[in-house]
């Protein structure tokens, strides 16, 4: 019983964390939850999705990651952009700056 409660209790810092990271909470909650120490620094050590630069596909318009190097929607091989779209961080910051 007490190692399912430390599981559990894993699962649902490593969800937070990822999610936190502009990541899936289901997806670092059953990677934390399986793998419990290991997980949960693995959340803690990967990359803040949200804080990632974009760039939109000149496939389909779908806005991707900068270090992707390929449409993830068309399979567009995608080069290094010359310009970039600022993160999501970047853009909630800028409109929070602008209205107040
Ligand atoms: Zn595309």
């Amino acid at each position: 019983m007490g190692l399912v409660v430390i599981l559990l209790f894993f699962g649902l810092a490593g969800g937070v964390v990822g999610r936190l990271k502009g990541s899936s909470f289901v997806v670092w909650f059953l990677i934390s939850a399986c793998i419990p120490v290991i997980g949960l620094l693995a959340a803690v050590c990967y990359r803040w999705d949200n804080q990632e630069l974009r760039r939109q596909c000149p496939g389909c318009g779908r806005v991707v990651k900068l270090h992707d190097a390929v449409c993830v929607r068309c399979g567009y091989e995608l080069e290094f952009p010359e310009v970039a779209i600022a993160s999501e961080v970047d853009v909630r910051q800028r409109r929070a700056a602008a209205s107040g």
